[in-house]
């Protein structure tokens, strides 16, 4: 295994949730972190702030629609909106992320010789007909519904990074990524968790979407993040696919009220419309990252939303306002 000790990294989307968290990981393993971000849904300025860990952090304020020219060791793409209200607000703008985010960074990596981690979804198994989803499932996506410049630029991204790596030599390593949750997350970012603990600390209704029977299986985000640098370091990861995600599954139904005893609130729930094409199963079988990185996730879901439920009453409190979507 290498060790992070000098390496050069790059995160793009360095300051949004999951970035946030990644670049303070490699910055306590003695990396130097390069963070790109747009800030188009991340924030330099919330408690969950990047740069300033141990002076080993640079901010590029930067759009990867566009090219860019960094020098390193590895790259992390995290750049995309990933809350279904932030990438369907401008669906050709998430579509040109994924997708010329992907090409450029990719020509670079391939120039500079770097390892390429590129964050993918749970998305490209869209709505799953396969249960549990392994990689070896194609997915099951509609090419034109509201969820389609995500799911379909994630998989176009996928396409163009592997046919790089044969073509080009590209080191590529794709982790596909199921929901994941944790303290950092914008308070209004608009996910079910994040919803649903704003709400019941605000004492409003829980909104639940549909009958609340649809499943979702949550992964802490420090397991996660311990998951994509394993796929970085572990030369066994090339050139693979793998789903990094929490196996334990729940109802979006069984999700609030784990919210609700966490936070110890008794509030109301109610129940909105289902929105298009919104999956009615997922969870991810892990084994090929057990097997390949002997990574599983260690995060038990109380402990999980505690330490998230946590956060947010501290940021409330402090009058953080929420972001302007
Ligand atoms: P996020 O919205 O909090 O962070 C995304 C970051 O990317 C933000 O800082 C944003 O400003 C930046 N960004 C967006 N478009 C950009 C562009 N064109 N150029 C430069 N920066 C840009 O989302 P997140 O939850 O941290 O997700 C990070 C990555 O992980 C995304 O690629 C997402 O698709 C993937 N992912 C996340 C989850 C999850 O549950 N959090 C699940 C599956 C996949
Ligand atoms: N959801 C919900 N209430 C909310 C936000 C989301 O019931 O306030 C549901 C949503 O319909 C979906 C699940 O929770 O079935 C997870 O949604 P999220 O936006 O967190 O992620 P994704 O749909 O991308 O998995």
């Amino acid at each position: 295994m290498m060790s992070l000790e000098g390496k050069k990294c790059i995160v793009t989307g360095g300051a949004g949730f999951v970035g946030t968290h990644l670049t303070r990981a490699l910055l306590r393993q003695g990396a130097v972190v390069t963070v790109v971000d747009d800030l188009s849904t991340g924030h330099l300025n919330t408690s969950a702030q990047p740069t300033g860990e141990q002076g080993n952090a640079s901010f590029i304020q930067h759009d990867i629609c566009q090219p860019i020219d960094l020098r390193g060791d590895i790259l992390f793409n995290l750049a995309c909106p990933a809350s279904p209200k932030h990438y369907q607000r401008d669906p050709l703008q998430t579509w040109k992320t994924s997708v010329l985010g992907a090409m450029h960074l990719g020509e670079m990596a391939v120039e500079n010789n770097l390892i390429f981690v590129q964050a993918s979804t749970s998305e490209v198994y869209g709505d799953p007909q396969v249960h549990p989803q392994s990689e070896t499932y194609w997915g099951n996506v509609c090419t034109k519904g509201i969820r389609a410049c995500y799911d379909e630029g994630k998989r176009a991204a996928e396409t163009y990074l592997t046919d790089l790596s044969r073509m080009r030599g590209l080191d590529l390593r794709i982790a596909r990524i199921f929901n994941t949750y944790g303290a950092g997350m914008a308070i209004d970012d608009g996910r079910a968790v994040s919803n649903f603990a704003l709400q019941a600390l605000q004492g409003d209704p829980l909104t639940v979407f549909g009958d609340g029977s649809q499943t979702r299986s949550l992964c802490y985000v420090h397991d996660l993040v311990d998951g994509l640098i394993a796929m970085a370091l572990n030369p066994s990861a090339r050139g693979e696919i793998m789903n990094l995600g929490n196996p334990r599954e729940h109802t979006v139904r069984e999700i609030a009220d784990l919210v609700l005893e966490v936070a110890g609130l008794d509030v109301a729930l109610e129940f909105c419309p289902l929105p298009q094409h919104d999956p009615m199963r997922r969870c991810p079988d892990i084994a090929k990252a057990r097997r390949v990185l002997g990574w599983s996730p260690k995060i038990e879901i109380h402990e999980g939303l505690s330490l998230l439920i946590t956060d947010f009453k501290a940021r409330l409190a402090a009058g953080e306002t929420l972001a302007p979507f």
